[in-house]
């Protein structure tokens, strides 16, 4: 095990430091560990019947409002 041996395994994990950190950074960037978290939960859309004009659809999970007659009674 020389000197060169060496240093090349040293190189070899700053490279690997260097490709998780920019998968971490990336992973963040598209929100992989904030939709985890539920900070992302405004914008989840859930699958629902109006029943007041029967319309189908998807509405913000936390602000069910149909967008034919503004009614917020759903069936589901
Ligand atoms: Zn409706």
């Amino acid at each position: 095990l020389d000197i060169v041996e060496i240093s090349r395994y040293v190189w070899y994990a700053l490279i690997g430091g260097l490709v998780v950190s920019i998968l971490v950074t990336t992973a963040k960037a598209f929100g992989v560990f904030e939709a985890r978290g539920g900070t992302a939960g405004n914008v989840v859309t859930v699958a629902v019947e109006c029943a007041s004009c029967g319309w189908t659809g998807e509405v913000p999970r936390l602000r069910r409002r149909c967008p034919m007659c503004g009614d917020t009674n759903f069936t589901t």
